[in-house]
C-alpha cells in the first residue's frame, strides 16, 4: 500500500502503539510479529480498545476499511517513520556509544527544553522498533528532535541514522559492552563509527569529546563542534570537573553542581552543555537544566548506612563500567575506602582476560580494601594484604562478620546476577 496514503491516516491519528494492553483511542495500531506472539491476532482488539487503524501484515485478520493490509508491518512501521521524518523536516539529534547514551539524552533533553520545544526517545526505546516509534512522536510543533541509538551488532547504527537521517551526532563512548555482538571492541568502534561515516556522507556535524582519542580519530573528516577539560583548541573548554561523590564542572564564570555520582558522568553532562551551548541557550539556563535533573533509574545510588557512605551500582557491570567506577572511586577523597566487586557477566572468551585486567587495574592501590566475588575474580587471585577473594557470595558473607569495615566510603559494584545489593544486609 502507498506510504503517502498510510501516512495520511497515520496524520489523523493521535499516536502509534505495537501494544494493546497501552492502546489509547485514536492510535494507529502496528501489529508486529514477536518471538512469542503475532499481534495480527490482536488487530479487532486494538478495533475495538479505540484505535482508529490497524496495520497488518496476515490477511486472514482483516477486518473493515480501518484495516490497512501490508507484506510486512515492521518494514511498514520503518517506512512510515522514514516518511514522516521527512515529512517534518525538523533538526534532529542522534545518540549512539557504549555506555551513557540515556544519560546524555536526557540531560540534553532537559538543556535544550529550556528554549526549544524538544522532544525525545521515551525510556530505553532505541532499537529498531523504538527509534521508529520515537520519530513517530514528533509532530509539527516538535522543534528538536533528540533519538537514542542502540546497537548490538554491526550494521544497525547504519541503518538507524538511514531512517532517522539526524543533522546532527554523538557517540558516547566507544566500551566493551555487547562484545559478543559485535565481535570484539575493534567491531563496536566499526559500529558504533557508522554514525560518524553517514554524518561525513550528508554533510552533517558531529559533537566530539576532545578526551576521547577514538572519537577525535574517527572523526577526522566531520564537520565538528567540540568539547574537553582545559583543552584550548576546543569549542567549548570546560575548566575543571570533579565528583565528590556528585559530579560539579566550572564553565566560564559558572559552577554546576548535578546530582549524578561518578566522573564518567562528567562526559555526559559536558555534552549536553555543549549541545545547549551549540544551540545557543544562555549559560544560567543551561546550569538549571543540569543542576534539575536527577537520575531516575538509581542505577548508581549512594546510600548512608551507619557511618558508611555506599555508592551502591550492583545493577550491571561490564569491563568499561567497571573501570570508570573504579576510577570514580580511587579519586575520592575519602581516608577509609572499601571496594566491593563482583564478577561481569556475558563476556565470553575475554571473561579471564577482563577479570585480570581488573585485578591488575587494582595492584598498586595498597590502602583499599579490595573484595572480589566471583569464580571469574577467583580464578585471578593475586596475593597481596589488602586483596581477598572468594569464590561465591556466601563465602564472601560468611567471613564478613569478622572483618572490621571502619570503612567510610563503600563502592558495591558487580553483574545482576552476582546480586551484590545483598552486601546491605550485613554493613
Ligand atoms: P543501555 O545500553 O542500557 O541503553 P545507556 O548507554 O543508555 O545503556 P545509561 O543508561 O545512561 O547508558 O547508563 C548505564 C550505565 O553506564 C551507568 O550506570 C554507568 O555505570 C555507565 N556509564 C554512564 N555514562 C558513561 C560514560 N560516559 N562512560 C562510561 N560508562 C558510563
Ligand atoms: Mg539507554
Amino acid at each position: 500500500m502507498d506510504i503517502n496514503y498510510i501516512h495520511s491516516l497515520f496524520l489523523k491519528c493521535k499516536s502509534v502503539s505495537i501494544d494493546t494492553r497501552k492502546i489509547e483511542l485514536n492510535s494507529l495500531f502496528v501489529a508486529i510479529k514477536g518471538e512469542r506472539f503475532d499481534a495480527n491476532t490482536f488487530a479487532k482488539e486494538a478495533l475495538d480498545k479505540g484505535a482508529s487503524y490497524v496495520i497488518i501484515d496476515d490477511e486472514s485478520y482483516f477486518i473493515d476499511q480501518r484495516t490497512i493490509l501490508v507484506d510486512d508491518s515492521l518494514t511498514a512501521l520503518q517506512n512510515l517513520a522514514k516518511f514522516h521524518r521527512e515529512y517534518l523536516k525538523l533538526p534532529i539529534i542522534a545518540l549512539t556509544g557504549s555506555n551513557g547514551k540515556t544519560t546524555t539524552k536526557e540531560l540534553i533533553h532537559v538543556v535544550l527544553s529550556k528554549k526549544f520545544k524538544t522532544k525525545a526517545t521515551v525510556g530505553n526505546l532505541n532499537n529498531h522498533i523504538g527509534v521508529p516509534l520515537t520519530l513517530l512522536s514528533f509532530t509539527s510543533k516538535t522543534e528538536i528532535g533528540i533519538v537514542e541509538m542502540g546497537a548490538n551488532h554491526k550494521k544497525e547504527i547504519e541503518f538507524l541514522c538511514d531512517l532517522a537521517k539526524p543533522d546532527y551526532g554523538y557517540i558516547t563512548n566507544f566500551g566493551k559492552a555487547h562484545l559478543e555482538g559485535f565481535g570484539g571492541v575493534e567491531g563496536v568502534i566499526e559500529g558504533k563509527s557508522e554514525m560518524y561515516q553517514y554524518l561525513s556522507a550528508n554533510d552533517k556535524l558531529a559533537f566530539i569529546n576532545l578526551e576521547d582519542p577514538i572519537q577525535v580519530e574517527k572523526s577526522r573528516s566531520l564537520k565538528a563542534y567540540s568539547f574537553g577539560v582545559n583543552k584550548a583548541n576546543a569549542d567549548v573548554n570546560i575548566t575543571s570537573v570533579k565528583a565528590n561523590p556528585f559530579v560539579a564542572i566550572d564553565y566560564s564564570n559558572l559552577t554546576i553542581l548535578t546530582h549524578l555520582i561518578g566522573l564518567y558522568n562528567a562526559n555526559n553532562i559536558n555534552a549536553a552543555l555543549t549541545i545547549g551551548k551549540y544551540f545557543r541557550i544562555d549559560d544560567v539556563a543551561i546550569k538549571e537544566a543540569l543542576e534539575s535533573y536527577v537520575p531516575e533509574n538509581n542505577r548508581s545510588q549512594l546510600l548512608t548506612k551507619g557511618t558508611n557512605q555506599i555508592i551502591l551500582d550492583a545493577y550491571n557491570a561490564n569491563p568499561s563500567s567497571m573501570a570508570v567506577a573504579i576510577e570514580n572511586f580511587l579519586q575520592l577523597e575519602s581516608q577509609n575506602k572499601v571496594m566491593i566487586l563482583g564478577d561481569m557477566f556475558e563476556l565470553g572468551q575475554e571473561s579471564q582476560q577482563e577479570h585480570k585486567a581488573i585485578v591488575d587495574l587494582l595492584s598498586d592501590e595498597d590502602k583499599v580494601k579490595c573484595y572480589f566475588i566471583g569464580s571469574a575474580f577467583y580464578a585471578n587471585k593475586m596475593e597481596k594484604s589488602n586483596f581477598w577473594f572468594y569464590n561465591t557470595f556466601e563465602e564472601f558473607s560468611n567471613d564478613l562478620p569478622t572483618t572490621e569495615f571502619d570503612a567510610s566510603a563503600i563502592l558495591i559494584k558487580g553483574s545482576r546476577g552476582m546480586a551484590l545489593e545483598r552486601t546491605l544486609d550485613f554493613l
